[in-house]
């Protein structure tokens, strides 16, 4: 197979950045297309009258020295060129339930001596609990970089128990089962479904240590891009590929919306697999999976008000909110974060406030562009945000006072700007009773066609970039990369 490229990527997601990364690093020549003008998919920020706002990644674990996430961090060349704040050790999470406030505190012991003055009568569950969590997290072998006999394990065990079921299990003390499910809004969680897989990588990942960027998590996309440039790869945006081609070997490359044909030996979707079914048309692709990818439930996307406070009014909260107004925590919440501009800071210029949202809420207006929506829609998003805003002030008084502006994002925005199918934050649910039909592969029927992104091993920033290391180890030999990645 002649090609102009070794690799062309679809979508310059995180997914596709790191893999873009990792190929051309192993001397290939690639190409990512990207369909906006802003390469990033959720890790864009966008500027509203001088204030920048993170979309879709406000916070990261796992980067002290020797952790996992700084462990591909240095790999990637990111770990000296970005800025951390650490969030309060004594916690970095506040979940607020009830009427009081559970600090999660950075640490198994410390994690378990602060959650137990609120329930002095359950330490052994609360310790028997971060123990369980820190043993599934170390299982995982490119987490931990243990077990690494077969990197493609997957905990299926883990997978087919359900979160909620778990901490039933631990201990019949519904508050404290409520309080430990708190950071659910992490994976869009549902109680009867989540696997307790996801919650116990999150939970670790972020107990171990927690940051946010400082000045917004668009770093990562300048850094890699540039660095992909460096090593010769090519990133075009502002076009979408609308086709995947093939020949009776297998994917020949892409064609773009302008009929532009790329030509390559290996095409790497990270965009959501239901968009890349409508894109691919060759008998290898059976209909059988197609069904299957198209009928797997996506994860809730949501209600987001972008926050511009008046300058020096609001104290900067160094943790993250999350706040259950009903009895069950899974049942409905809103989570609040302040944005890092600077080390030390004492008041906070811009904030995110989220709250869950299903796509059946936006339906009526799915056709219509986006600014062309109509007085409606315009009415239905300035109710929610007042809505919102009216809860958030129940939670710290006097705050909205020292709102200058706020702007608003619903699950339609999220469909239009990451591409993410119904809007959903994290792509697809997965379902612990259906571990096999809800789990999608980063190989397809097609040899030289790959998934990467959020839909394949898990989402966020250490599900990604571990899901990045299994689709390009496909094609480099993963031997070979764990090595590289070791030895950094
Ligand atoms: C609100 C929100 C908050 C989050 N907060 C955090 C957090 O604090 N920490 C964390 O670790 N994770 C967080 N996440 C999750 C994390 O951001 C995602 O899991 C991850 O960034 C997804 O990366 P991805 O590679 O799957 O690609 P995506 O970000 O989904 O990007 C896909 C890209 O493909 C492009 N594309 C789509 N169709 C085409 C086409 N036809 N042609 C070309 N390009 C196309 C899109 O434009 C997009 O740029 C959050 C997510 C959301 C939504």
């Amino acid at each position: 197979m002649s090609s102009k490229y070794d690799v062309v990527i679809i979508g310059s997601g995180l997914g596709g950045l790191v893999c873009g990364y990792i190929l051309a690093k192993n001397g290939l020549k690639v190409a990512i297309v990207e369909k906006h003008d802003i390469p990033g998919g959720c890790l864009q920020t966008f500027l509203r009258k001088g204030v920048k706002f993170e979309t879709g990644m406000h916070y990261i674990g796992s980067m002290d020295e020797g952790q996992s996430l700084q462990r591909f961090f240095k790999y990637l060349s990111l770990t000296d060129k970005i800025e951390l704040s650490r969030l309060d050790e004594a916690g970095y999470d506040v979940v607020s339930y009830l009427g009081d406030r559970y600090a999660y505190a950075n640490g198994h012991e410390a994690f378990t001596d602060i959650l137990s003055r609120h329930f002095p009568k359950e330490r052994n569950s609360i310790g028997l609990y971060m123990r369980r969590m820190e043993a599934i997290a170390e299982r995982s072998p490119l987490y931990s970089f243990k077990n690494m006999e077969n990197p493609y394990w997957m905990d299926s065990s883990n997978m087919q128990i359900g979160v909620a079921e778990y901490i039933r299990s631990l201990t019949d003390d519904v508050k404290l089962q409520n309080v430990l499910a708190g950071i659910m809004p992490l994976y869009g969680g549902v109680a009867d479904k989540t696997p307790l897989y996801y919650h116990a990588l999150i939970t670790d990942f972020y107990n171990k240590s927690a940051f946010r960027f400082v000045g917004g998590s668009d770093i990562i996309v300048h850094l890699l891009c540039d660095s992909i440039r460096e090593m010769g790869g090519e990133i075009i945006t502002g076009m979408p590929v609308n086709k995947v081609n093939f020949d009776h070997n297998g994917a020949t490359g892409v064609t773009l919306l302008n009929n532009e044909i790329i030509e390559a030996s290996h095409v790497i979707s990270d965009i959501h697999p239901a968009l890349l079914m409508d894109m691919v048309d060759t008998p290898m692709i059976r209909k059988a999976y197609k069904k299957r990818i198209r009928s797997i439930k996506q994860t809730l996307s949501n209600f987001t008000v972008y926050i511009k406070f008046r300058e020096d009014k609001v104290p900067y909260l160094n943790y993250n909110y999350y706040h259950y107004p009903g009895k069950s925590v899974w049942d409905g919440h809103f989570f609040y974060m302040h944005m890092c501009d600077r080390q030390n800071q004492k008041f906070v210029k811009s904030a995110v406030l989220f709250e869950s949202m299903g796509w059946e809420e936006v339906a009526p207006w799915k056709n219509l562009p986006p600014g062309e929506r109509g007085a409606e829609y315009e009415d239905f998003k300035a109710r929610k945000a007042q809505q919102m805003l009216l809860n958030l002030e129940k939670q710290f008084p006097g705050t909205i006072s020292h709102i200058e502006d706020f702007w608003t994002s619903t699950p339609l925005t999220y469909r239009d700007y990451t591409g993410t199918l119904e809007g959903s934050m994290y792509g697809i649910l997965r379902d612990k009773n259906a571990p096999t039909e809800s789990f999608i592969s980063h190989l397809t029927k097609v040899p030289n066609l790959f998934l990467a992104g959020q839909n394949i091993n898990a989402h966020g920033i250490m599900g990604v970039i571990i899901g990045s290391v299994l689709t390009c180890g496909a094609i480099t030999g993963i031997d070979n990369l764990i090595k590289q990645i070791k030895n950094v």
